[in-house]
């Protein structure tokens, strides 16, 4: 559902992502790990083209992503989920999830609300429907950030680090949450630091350093004998 060739990005003269080659299966679940600078969040950011690439190809189920017409349709097929939640302030929690069909795919207001809190009582979180986002915890507006996604009922999801933010007791409401949509349909491609998780969670591990892909194995793998020194190094490192 995602094929990636020789995609590259440079910030200035900076190679972020050096002719990176990935493909994803629908419904796999992809973990990207690597030390700080490495190049994931660009990674993650070329799928849905919050980040332009400069060179190579990425397709999301077999559209070239690039700007103009096509666009829009890979947006609406690749939520995003964000470390920083990055909910709209002057909205009700069930707005925040309700307003994305409403504008993008004209859905009545009164439907899309009424999906909104089938959402939010499926991560947890349907009581608190009515309040705004700073009246929630960390873990309680990030479970928004995801059913907000899901609202748009996107093939992809994408999270970049959507735990980095939270305090640690409540990091792992929100992995629960993750855990429940793997192996749903849904496709995910995640940038964690929560290495227990990613073994558990992970088909594939995409291991990144400088830029490039230096091992995609599975967990097993990768988590105990993976034969790349670098990798090694960084789970000696993290672990
Ligand atoms: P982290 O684990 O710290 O989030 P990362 O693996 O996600 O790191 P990226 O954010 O993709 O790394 O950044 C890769 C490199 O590109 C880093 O060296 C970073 O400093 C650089 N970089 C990222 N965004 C920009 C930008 N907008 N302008 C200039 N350089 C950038
Ligand atoms: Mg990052």
């Amino acid at each position: 559902i995602i094929r990636m060739r020789g995609v590259g990005k440079r910030y200035g003269t900076f190679e972020a992502l050096r002719s990176v080659d990935l493909d994803v299966a629908a419904g796999e679940v992809v973990v990207l790990l690597g030390p700080s600078g490495s190049g994931k969040s660009t990674f993650i950011r070329c799928i849905n083209l919050l980040e332009a690439y400069d060179t190579g190809d990425v397709f999301v189920g077999g559209v070239r992503v690039e700007r103009g017409r096509n666009l829009l349709k890979v947006r609406q097929q690749t939520g995003m989920v964000f470390q920083a939640f990055n909910l709209f302030p002057n909205l009700s929690v069930l707005d925040n999830v309700a307003l994305g069909p409403v504008r993008v795919k004209k859905l009545p207001w009164e439907d899309s609300r009424r999906r909104a809190q089938a959402l939010l009582d499926r991560v947890g979180i349907g009581a608190q429907a009515a309040k705004f986002p700073t009246q929630l915890s960390g873990g309680q507006q990030q479970r928004v950030g995801i059913a907000r996604a899901l609202a748009m009922e996107p093939r992809i999801l994408l999270f970049d680090e959507p735990t980095s933010a939270l305090d640690p007791e409540m990091v792992g409401e929100v992995l629960d949450v993750i855990k429940g949509l793997a192996h749903s349909g849904v496709t995910l491609v995640l940038v964690t630091h929560e290495m227990g998780f990613a073994r558990q969670v992970a088909d594939r591990i995409v291991f990144m350093e400088e830029g490039e892909i230096r091992e995609v194995s599975t967990p097993d793998v990768f988590f105990t004998s993976t034969r790349n020194e670098r990798a090694r190094a960084f789970l000696d490192a993290v672990l």
